[in-house]
């Protein structure tokens, strides 16, 4: 099925309102697999919306107009699509009720002009308007579909949840609902990882493969369509499957709203273990990000933010010797203050970070230089060396998120 959206009104031709409505029922749309092909804005003039409609008849089976239904001269499109298919403007009894109603309610008047509210191209199915006057309206002429939307979202977002949708998945030929499986990634470039999988991405149709970068991470989404979740699942595991084989070591949770902290509270606690940590250059960020999750008492011992070297001589026992002859910012830094602060708080594992966060260097070492330290119970200590890049937000975020993928390992 292809659909257009048509927003009727002068205001935004004018730049008063941003479409937004365009955008909300093309993601509708979307979710219930109708491809939208066209947005188009026309001011309230009847002979460009008329041919605006001639257009989109030609090339559209279903076409969604908002704005414009509501009882002032200028709102002409139901008018305008009632003569293009030929059908006269009856008024329906309930939406008419209901205008009257609402008029009776608040103790006021209706003028005339609230009549025209009330008026639906005949034959249409009629939406309620549960929060406004103007009700909606559907009509099929020829072989389009016309649906009449009034255009303030609070109206019209209810109007489409409620009364819309099921009358466009009606409409479809067969029920078909779309299925996604998200795949999170860290330590790997969006076209790296697209690189390692192109051949699957470039093949499959369904599901399909499509990778977006965000915050440092990379995600994936496979998504499926199908008739019934079960069979889009079945379609996404073998994929999911392949995809593991490749780039599996940088996989690292599942599903939009999952984060790094989040899979790393869930592992530990799973565990029964817990976690401290030292943080240089990030300021605390690892704490703050562990501790905005409820239950990270269950896993967090706690953190030092030894920013100076002072707070690292004085809290973490780090002997000035090591500060001046390997520098803050050094591998056996970052390795005592892991296994210091895991001791001091008696944690599983002990993490630290420092490094050069700009936008100057330190000690003569380049910005982006960053050293994480693990330290945990029972084995030996691993420290890593990265060079990030970006600038000092990027790095001290890159930093946090690469020191809670190392504590996953
Ligand atoms: P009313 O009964 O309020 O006159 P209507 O159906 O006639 O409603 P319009 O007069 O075209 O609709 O628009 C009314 C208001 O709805 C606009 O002032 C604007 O705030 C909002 N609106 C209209 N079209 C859009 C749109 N495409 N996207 C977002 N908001 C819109
Ligand atoms: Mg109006």
């Amino acid at each position: 099925m292809k659909a257009e959206i048509i927003g009727v009104g002068t205001e935004l031709l004018l730049g008063q309102i941003a479409n937004t409505n365009a955008q909300y029922l093309s993601q509708k749309l979307a979710e219930l697999g109708v491809n939208v092909y066209f947005h188009t804005v026309v001011g309230d003039n009847f002979e460009r919306l008329t041919q605006t409609i001639h257009d989109g008849a030609l090339r559209s089976d279903l076409i969604i107009f908002t704005g414009g239904l509501g009882p002032t001269q200028d709102d002409l499109t139901k008018e305008t699509v009632a003569a293009f298919i030929g059908k006269p403007l009856v008024t329906d009894a309930l939406a008419m009720q209901r205008i009257q109603e609402s008029f009776d309610r608040r103790g006021i008047v209706m003028t005339e002009n609230n009549r025209k509210q009330a008026l639906v191209i005949e034959g249409s199915a009629v939406f309620n308007n549960d929060h406004g006057m103007a009700p909606g309206m559907g009509i099929r002429h020829e072989d389009t579909t016309f649906i009449l939307l009034p255009g303030p979202p609070s109206e019209l977002y209810p109007m489409v949840e409620r009364y819309v949708i099921p009358y466009i998945q009606q409409l479809l030929p067969e029920k078909q609902l779309f299925h996604s499986r998200v795949l999170r990634f860290f330590g790997i470039g969006e076209s790296a990882l697209e690189t390692e999988l192109l051949d699957l991405i470039e093949q499959q149709t369904n599901p399909t493969i499509a990778p977006y970068a965000k915050e440092w991470e990379v995600t994936l989404r496979i998504t499926a369509k199908a008739e019934q979740v079960e069979e889009a699942e079945a379609l996404i595991a073998p994929v999911e499957a392949e995809i593991r084989k490749r780039v599996g070591q940088y996989l690292y949770g599942i599903g939009e709203e999952t984060s790094l902290q989040q899979v790393l509270l869930e592992t530990l606690r799973e565990r029964k273990e817990t976690v401290a940590f030292a943080e240089s250059c990030t300021g605390g960020l690892l704490s703050t990000l562990l501790t905005s999750l409820p239950g990270s008492s269950s896993v967090y011992q706690g953190g030092i933010s030894c920013y100076s070297n002072l707070a690292k001589q004085a809290l973490l026992q780090i002997p000035e010797s090591v500060l001046h002859t390997e520098g803050a910012v050094s591998a056996e830094t970052a390795k005592r203050l892991a296994e210091n602060v895991r001791l001091a708080l008696s944690a599983t594992h002990g993490i630290s970070v420092t490094g050069v966060a700009g936008p100057d260097a330190v000690e003569g070492k380049q910005v982006g230089l960053v050293y994480i330290g693990l330290a945990s119970e029972g084995k030996p200590t691993i420290v890593k060396e990265f060079q990030l890049a970006g600038r000092r937000r990027a790095i001290v975020g890159r930093a946090a998120k690469h020191a809670m993928f190392l504590a996953l390992q």
